[in-house]
């Protein structure tokens, strides 16, 4: 709370700076004090102070992710870690729904390695496609049958001049994310995963692939995924240092957003839910301002377009952000030091991604973190709150 009503004021006072620049602030001093941030001005506001104050230039870090070197350097960061060796299929020798479908084998690294399971990678939008990313799982283990995943995503595609399409940082990291999903389809063991996976307990299932966003963050790993796409050079010592260190900017703000709609959720799913139409909308209308400091515009009502209230979190909402602070914890206490050790990447398959869905999550957390339960210290100070 006390994060939010930094990143408020911050945002208050670069939109007064830029409406006196305008000369669009009447009445002095009471024209500035009446300033408020509406709900149409938090995107463009934190983005400006994104570009003034941070110098982080999108435009140019973009230049330095080409599709193709990001895929493969995710894929190739995903084999050691994990102990796991892909081999691409030569396109003609399986069953595609289009062109640019690409499919891998996926075995235990060294020789004669066991075929762990194969996965699809449909990354490029086209008419007709599902509109965001998202994992599904084709086929699950049964018996010889080992599990068949697919990522299906909209990341740009190169042009057909041939010129690489190239990934916004934010990019980098959905992939890196989605195929954190993948490799916990495909590393769940034993039968009993053959079902239970896709029953991952909801404020879990997250748990894993936002923990190894983190990757994407730290220097040694982000040097090897980019690439500039001209002279080949990696990412600039300059402009990671501004990427890395306007990662939290504004994240308390983001916080307090999920935890609005969290608290819907739950009022909603609750004891006393709202009776009728008019009752939603008094709820949103008190909940958005007293969690996220924003009115509610004049019947603006998300609910109407918040297909989680409906769908397996349903409840559970809350859980995006419960499964932030295992995965800080986890991250911090077995990776943070050395996020490539062969050692930390073999415990985090065995104890956190083999078990899938099946056992006490609980109990499988505590013996990843070496005997005890997860804590929020590490989320809050990856956050930049502690
Ligand atoms: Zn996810």
């Amino acid at each position: 709370k006390a994060g939010a009503d930094k990143d408020m004021a911050a945002l208050r006072a670069a939109k007064v700076a830029h409406l006196d620049g305008r000369g669009e602030i009447r009445g002095g001093g009471h024209g500035r004090a009446a300033c408020r941030i509406e709900a149409w001005d938090t995107a463009f506001y934190s983005q400006r102070i994104l570009k003034l104050e941070h110098g982080v230039d999108t435009e140019a870090v973009r230049q330095y992710f080409p599709l193709d070197h990001v895929v493969a350097t995710t894929l190739a960061v995903y084999q050691e870690l994990l102990g796991l060796t892909f081999t691409e299929l030569p396109p003609g020798s399986f069953p595609r729904w289009h062109a640019e479908v690409r499919l891998f084998i996926v075995h235990e690294a060294g020789e004669n390695g066991a075929r762990v399971g194969h996965f699809y990678l449909d990354l490029h939008p086209r008419e007709g496609k599902y509109g965001h990313a998202a994992i599904f799982h084709l086929l699950k283990r049964h018996g010889a049958q080992t599990p068949v995943d697919c990522m299906l995503c909209n990341l740009p595609a190169p042009s057909r001049d041939g010129t690489p399409a190239l990934l916004r940082h934010g990019d980098v990291v959905t992939f890196f994310h989605e195929f954190g999903h993948i490799m916990h389809g495909l590393c769940s063991a034993g039968e009993a995963n053959s079902t239970s996976l896709a029953k991952c307990p909801r404020d879990f299932v997250e748990a894993p692939s936002q923990m190894l966003e983190n990757w994407c963050w730290q220097p040694a790993v982000v040097g090897r995924l980019s690439r500039h796409v001209e002279t080949g050079e990696p990412l600039p010592a300059e402009l990671l240092a501004s990427l890395v260190g306007a990662k939290n900017v504004h994240a308390s703000m983001g916080i307090m957003r999920q935890i609005y709609l969290a608290t819907l959720d739950l009022e909603i799913h609750g004891a006393s839910p709202p009776a009728d139409a008019a009752g939603l909308q008094s709820l949103v209308d008190r909940l958005r301002p007293e969690l996220t400091q924003v009115a509610n515009p004049t019947g603006g009502n998300m609910l109407r377009s918040f297909g989680h209230l409906m769908n397996q979190y349903s409840a559970a909402y809350y859980g995006y952000m419960w499964a932030e602070v295992i995965s800080a914890d986890m991250f911090a206490t077995r990776f943070e030091a050395d996020c490539m050790s062969k050692e930390a990447g073999a415990a985090y398959r065995k104890q956190v991604l083999a078990p899938g869905g099946t056992g006490k999550i609980m109990a499988h957390l505590t013996a990843f973190l070496g005997g005890r339960e997860p804590s929020q210290e590490p989320f809050l100070k990856a956050r930049g709150i502690l």
